[in-house]
């Protein structure tokens, strides 16, 4: 499964626009799927899909990444491997066009779970990990859309529900999950985070347990949304623990976790879900949410 943000979606109203979006989704579910075919692991499918999403301008991750208050990028990115819990994440990087490779190394290569900003950014020179110009990122629309955050004095989802103007938030975080055919789960998210955020503001994608969580016992989830509100109800990790200490599915996991979001913080943002049978669920509180998924035959199933 991979999402592509949460939030209005309110620009995508021609049938252009959303063919773009679903036919982007499709084709990097089908790759997802090849890897494991081939004999990739659910952890080597998160990963590869994910770098796919960042790559794709047209969401809030990798080169598509919103600006801060200081008109720059500040990534966030996170992978966990359902097998023994083993985690990277990076937080505040700039400069790197694939945070979620970063996020794999932090896991793989160093002793530590998270690195950030000039730390993590040291830790991927050491790896050899190359870095892009500023004006990889960049683009006018980006710029636009932090321009209309600062005059309406607010930060904003990329895919805002509130109307300021939705013709430009037409952009969204990224997540992958996968199950592989031997049964392991592993989930990624990565993002730019939230439009005019303030410089050094992590959000909730490279927490483990906030924005991402894999438990081999349990489910793969990836968030979107407000940051803020998925760090408070930990939202990913409670729905894992839905379904290791009362017997859910991912279908029911989801609601109940929607539903906890709903009333202990009114959340805004959505969530997808695999369950250690394959069993893949979605849920969230905002008008839409773009995302898919794929199953071991047939076609891909993309929606908003
Ligand atoms: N969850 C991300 C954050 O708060 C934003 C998003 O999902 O669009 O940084």
């Amino acid at each position: 499964m991979v999402h592509g943000g949460a939030g209005a979606l309110d620009n995508i109203k021609d049938n252009k626009t959303a063919l773009r979006y679903l036919e982007s989704i499709r084709r990097i579910l089908e790759h997802g799927r090849e890897i494991m075919v081939l004999g990739g692991s659910a952890l080597q499918a998160v990963e590869a899909c994910a770098s796919l999403l960042e790559d794709d301008p047209v969401f809030n991750a990798g080169c598509g990444s919103v600006l801060n208050e200081n008109c720059k990028v500040e990534m966030d990115a996170a992978i966990i491997d359902g097998r023994d819990l083993s985690a990277g994440a990076v937080a505040a990087v700039d400069n790197i066009a694939n945070p979620v490779q970063l996020a794999r190394l932090v896991m793989t290569e160093s002793e530590h779970v998270m690195l950030i900003s000039e730390g993590a950014m040291r830790f991927a020179d050491h790896c050899g990990m190359s870095r892009v110009p500023e004006d990889y990122f960049f683009t006018p629309e980006r710029i636009e859309q932090l321009h209309q955050a600062r005059q309406q004095h607010k930060m904003m989802l990329d895919h805002d529900d509130s109307e300021v103007d939705s013709e430009e938030r037409k952009y969204g975080t990224i997540g992958a999950i996968a199950r592989d055919p031997g049964g392991n789960l592993a989930a990624a998210t990565s993002t730019g985070g939230i439009v005019n955020k303030r410089m050094g503001r992590v959000g909730d994608s490279p927490i483990v347990g906030a924005g991402v969580y894999a438990d081999n016992e349990t489910c793969a989830v990836s968030a979107t949304g407000f940051g803020e509100d998925f760090m408070r109800s930990v939202i990913s990790k409670t729905i894992s623990d839905f379904i290791y200490m009362k017997g859910m599915d991912a279908v029911q996991a989801t609601e109940a976790g929607i539903q906890y979001l709903t009333r202990k913080v009114r959340g805004r943002g959505g969530v997808i879900v695999i369950d250690q049978d394959g069993t893949c669920s979605s849920g969230f509180t905002t008008k839409k949410m773009i995302h898919g998924w794929i199953e071991k035959g047939g076609e891909a199933n993309c929606r908003f």
